[in-house]
């Protein structure tokens, strides 16, 4: 095994290379979750959230991984993709004596995660409602807020409060049963019991519970009989007054290949989301999360971590684990130095975030051959106008600025005008406009070339 560092290194550059020939959505959706767990004998060893993944990424970007792991490592480079240790599947709580007709086997072990409670939930303003909301459906399920659909972007804490709620709910042992499982398994399940002749104690399985949560439900999306079969089950539970809650990426109306019937379901009770935490928050989770492994960390790391990484709090978690991790086996204290280095490797990205509405333009403006002048007038010739457009986009996806900002920095424009700049180009790129989305990555290249 190489050192940790010269592995990161290697897939950060196998990364980029096979993230400069697919579509940026798809790159942040399959591959940027994926995690470096290793290098031996020439494989390098990727991790992936579940299954689903796993089974997507072998499909169809094995090749071009391989490909790429081969420029980076040599020739005799593999690639390996594996599931992350299920933290998930079906779980039951202590069911008490049956009251549905049907007897299904309570599986023995429970796969919450055991360090997933409200209590180690850090509430900041970012997620402080759908932190309530779980608790009410918590304390009070089927009442009130049924179905309860979170939604929220990677590491916001979905998976961590669904497993929050399932806690609670043994806790009380009044034996609801209750079952906790992601769409994945949801969906393989089936497949495997469609297979093996099995439906009907697979639906009885389902449809008997009490308390149903499913994590991840956009993966539903274009899978057409797991659909109908979801809905079948969200019916019978919602009019027996099962309390159903799921999590998901987006919301209800942005998943698309899903049935109307099932996201008009979706909206029917709450739907509450979670948004980045601000700096207070994230530096709150810092310190809980330092408290919980009873190490000391000192208030300049933890404010260097906060500020670079802003968007992912399993991010947060990954650098901070790798610095207890080597602090903990070098007998050191957490030191800047050691917090440094460790997210220069980890958080390359992030660091854009701190890029300038100046330099995207300047960027941009090199990349259509106009002036930056040219940018922020009021002519409309098409490629000035188009690199307008980018600009904009690039303006809203990579700083923090608001449209009025972005409007100001654009030679005083309405913030309206910037909306609609931006919503054309998300637009193109949500039609998965190969052409839009290589533009943007040819400019950002730009940016790290020029190092503007
Ligand atoms: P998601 O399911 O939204 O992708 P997770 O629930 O898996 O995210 O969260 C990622 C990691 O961040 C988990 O280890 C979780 O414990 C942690 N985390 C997220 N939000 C919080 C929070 N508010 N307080 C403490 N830890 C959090
Ligand atoms: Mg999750």
């Amino acid at each position: 095994m190489k050192s940790v560092k010269a592995e990161t290194r290697v897939w950060r550059d196998i990364f980029r290379r096979v993230a400069g020939e697919m579509g940026r959505k798809e790159c942040e959706t399959w591959l940027r979750p994926a995690v470096c767990k290793g290098v031996a004998d020439n494989v390098l060893l990727l991790e992936v959230p579940n299954n689903l993944y796993r089974e997507f990424i072998k499909e169809k970007y094995l090749g071009v991984l391989e490909e790429k792991a081969r420029e980076v490592m040599g020739p005799e480079a593999k690639v390996d993709v594996e599931a992350a240790v299920a933290q998930e599947g079906l779980f039951l709580g202590d069911a008490g004596p049956a009251v549905g007709p049907a007897k299904f086997p309570a599986p023995k072990l429970s796969k919450l995660n055991p360090q997933y409670t409200f209590d180690t939930f850090v509430v900041g303003r970012s997620n402080s409602f759908c932190h309530a909301a779980c608790r009410a459906v918590a304390q009070n399920p089927g009442a009130r807020y049924n179905p309860l659909f979170i939604y929220g972007g990677v590491g916001l804490g979905k998976t961590h409060l669904l497993h929050a709620i399932g806690h609670a709910t043994i806790q009380k042992g009044n034996g609801v049963r209750i079952s906790y499982l992601s769409c994945d398994h949801f969906m393989n399940e089936m497949i495997a019991a469609v297979k093996n002749n099995r439906t009907d104690s697979f639906r009885r399985k389902y449809r008997n519970v009490e308390f149903l949560l499913v994590d991840d439900i956009q993966f539903l999306a274009g899978m057409e009989g797991t659909q109908v079969e979801f809905f079948h089950t969200f019916n019978t539970l919602y009019e027996a007054g099962s309390q159903i809650v799921l999590s998901s990426d987006r919301a209800p109306k942005d998943i698309t290949k899903v049935e109307d019937r099932l996201r008009t379901r979706f909206e029917w009770g709450l739907i509450a989301d979670i948004q980045p935490p601000d700096y207070e928050t994230r530096r709150a989770i810092i310190a809980s999360k330092a408290d919980l492994k009873a190490i000391a960390i000192r208030d300049e790391v933890a404010d260097l971590i906060a500020t670079r990484l802003t968007t992912n709090i399993r991010a947060i978690e990954g650098v901070l684990n790798r610095l207890f991790a080597t602090a903990h086996h070098t007998g050191t204290p957490v030191s800047m130095a050691l917090a440094q280095d460790i997210l220069g490797e980890i958080a390359p990205e992030e660091r854009r975030a701190s890029l300038s509405i100046d330099q995207l333009q300047e960027a941009t403006a090199r990349y259509f051959n106009v002036s930056r002048r040219d940018l922020l007038s009021k002519s409309r010739r098409a490629n000035i106008a188009r690199a307008r457009q980018m600009a904009m986009y690039l303006c809203r996806e990579k700083t923090s600025s608001s449209l009025s900002d972005i409007g100001l920095a654009f030679g005083n424009r309405d913030h309206t005008t910037v909306m609609y700049s931006i919503s054309k180009i998300e637009g193109e790129l949500a039609a998965d406009k190969d052409e839009t989305a290589k533009v943007l990555r040819d400019i950002e290249k730009n940016l790290e070339r020029l190092s503007l």
